[in-house]
């Protein structure tokens, strides 16, 4: 396999080199694109495996260059990693809706970077999204029968239970926004409040009894399954 390629489209040079020089280390060919406009035409002419989008860019802003590239056949299927600062919680929950793979708030430590690029670059080489069965942690969740246990014990989960428990658990790590949450459960379009999914996590978390804690709340975000114990 030939070498995967990452483009970064990151204003900030200082950011921009850094995450370069550890890309390189780690054996990526990168791409760099200082604009939106730029990012969006290098993502489309050389298709990279992988990029990663600050959303803070003069002109063509972050977001819009992720809903651009989520819009285009050719485009849809590279994955992004959004590059955010502090306080940006409403933009990052627009861009994983918009079909961001991921984030990663400023200021960022590289290995953390990095482990998110593998992450998500794991995940697509994944087979899809067929049912089967979850191992994680101590919990297994086995969709054909409906049926949780933690440490073989069987848990009795509503059907909504279930549907985030199984979402959040095949995609350790990902964060969910709340109405991905809903859309994994119920299907687009069905109107959930953010507050009535909190009660569900807060239900389930419960029945969980001491796994629970493997669903963490990403604030102002929405959850995700820790993918480490
Ligand atoms: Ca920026």
């Amino acid at each position: 396999m030939g070498k995967q390629t990452i483009l970064i489209v990151e204003d900030e040079e200082d950011i921009q080199e850094l995450v370069r020089y550890h890309l390189v280390r780690e054996g990526y060919q990168v791409l760099r694109a200082d604009t939106g406009e730029e990012g969006l035409a290098q993502a489309e002419s050389q298709l990279p495996d992988l990029l990663i989008l600050d959303l803070m860019l003069p002109g063509l802003n972050g977001l819009e260059v992720c809903k651009r590239l989520k819009n285009q056949a050719a485009t849809q299927d590279i994955p992004i990693i959004i590059l955010s600062a502090k306080g940006e919680e409403a933009d990052i929950v627009t861009g994983l809706e918009l079909g961001a793979d991921d984030y990663v708030t400023k200021p960022f430590g590289p290995k953390e970077l990095i482990a998110r690029v593998k992450a998500v670059l794991r995940r697509m080489e994944a087979p899809g999204e067929q049912a089967h069965v979850v191992r994680l942690h101590n919990i297994v969740i086995d969709p054909d029968r409906y049926e949780v246990t933690v440490s073989g014990e069987k848990r009795d989960l509503t059907v909504t239970e279930f549907g985030i428990l199984y979402a959040l658990a095949r995609h350790p790590g990902r964060v969910f926004t709340r109405s991905q949450l809903v859309d994994a459960v119920h299907g687009d379009n069905y109107v959930v409040s953010d507050r009535a999914v909190d009660v569900q996590i807060t239900g389930l978390r419960r029945k969980m009894g001491h796994s629970g804690k493997y669903i963490e709340t990403v604030r102002g975000v929405g959850y995700r399954m820790r993918d480490r114990s």
